[in-house]
């Protein structure tokens, strides 16, 4: 469905839209970079807006999400389009088509969906929601009207209006930064001309109150900058402070850099040590399912405090307080733990 657009500045003979930090400057007839975005008779507007292309039950630790209501499951959207052009995306068939398609799903009856299946909260994720958020919004906060959370996936290239909208219904967000935030690597292998609006929608998203993890994928050859690592987990530490989850993701050939190799473990422990020595709290390899890095220790006495496997939690051995049973210290969750085993969480539901 096409719906006038809420995110745009004028500027002469052309809008530029504000919705991510691109700021495509268009003529009438000319469609954004994302795809998505169009300007008709000097109007700019949303042609997905509702127009839903994938929907999925998931465990809010497939986002990644660690320390935000554990346990918790999340209906999944997704749409077409994005604001980059990561040449190794996962979900390529998504972000990288250019014609708009999917099925018609309303905020309220996205919210409906989510009920009926038992979700706690509505992901908006595989593709960039930023491109979509008037939508995103109204979905958000519907969600929130009838009691659910909302979280976001993002590359977090936002712009000030974009977080202003996104401060009034997000409650977390796990920011994809790629390649160790390498400015050159992200230049060539993702079309991101600068890194630096990153950085300011994680602190103004912190700042205001939401949840915010990040993940960082490790690409072995052209995006594995050790150095770079440090400086990102010492501006974390500095800015939003050693509590801030930091994931290290491991790479999977695909798209067109189905040429190189997964990201080797020593490469992946190496950031993590690099990460832990710069004063990070909570360190975590992502995409290496049953790896001892996926489980949360005590920063204080190194206590197992969560056990996982994947997605799925074994152990969750912090008290009713969030505290560490053998040393006091107290985990910053936030939310509450919903348990169950993954079997429990996902049992089959009749509609
Ligand atoms: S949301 Fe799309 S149209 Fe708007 S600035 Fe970003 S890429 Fe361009």
């Amino acid at each position: 469905m096409i719906k006038k657009a809420e995110l745009f500045q004028a500027a002469g003979d052309r809008v530029v839209c504000t919705a991510c930090a691109r700021n495509c400057r268009l003529k009438n007839g000319q469609i954004g970079f994302c795809g998505v975005r169009k300007l008709i008779n000097g109007q700019l507007y949303l042609l997905n807006y509702g127009t839903v292309e994938a929907i999925h039950m998931d465990p809010i630790e497939k986002k990644p999400f660690m320390h935000f209501n554990p346990g918790s499951k999340v209906l999944s959207m997704g749409t077409t389009g994005c604001s980059w052009m990561c040449l190794y995306c996962q979900n390529y068939d998504l972000s990288q088509r250019r014609n708009i398609s999917g099925v018609e799903v309303q905020p309220e009856e996205l919210v409906n969906i989510a009920l009926r299946y038992g979700a706690e909260g509505l992901a908006f994720t595989y593709n960039e929601p930023l491109i979509y958020l008037e939508y995103v919004r109204d979905a958000g906060l519907e969600a929130r009207k009838r009691g659910l959370f909302s979280v976001f996936v993002s590359n977090g290239y936002a712009t000030e209006d974009g977080i202003g909208m996104m401060k009034t219904f997000l409650d977390a967000i796990t920011v994809d930064i790629k390649g160790n935030a390498n400015k050159e690597f992200l230049r060539k292998y993702a079309a991101v001309p600068d890194p630096g609006p990153i950085f300011e929608t994680i602190s103004e998203l912190h700042k205001s109150g939401v949840h915010v993890e990040i993940t960082d994928l490790v690409v072995p050859q052209v995006g594995n900058h050790l150095e770079d690592a440090k400086k990102l987990s010492k501006w974390i530490v500095d800015n939003l402070g050693p509590d801030v989850p930091l994931h290290f993701l491991r790479f999977h050939p695909d798209y067109k850099m189905d040429w190189l190799p997964p990201t080797p473990m020593a490469d992946l422990e190496r950031h993590y040590k690099a990460a832990k020595e710069q004063g990070l709290n909570f360190v975590y390899i992502g995409n290496v399912p049953g790896s001892k890095y996926e489980s949360t220790y005590c920063p204080k006495c190194g206590t197992e405090l969560i056990k996982r496997d994947g997605f799925e939690i074994l152990e969750w051995n912090l008290d009713k307080n969030s505290r560490c049973p053998r040393c006091g210290y107290r985990m910053p969750i936030v939310g509450k733990f919903y348990g169950g085993s993954m079997e429990e969480r996902f049992h089959p539901v009749t509609i």
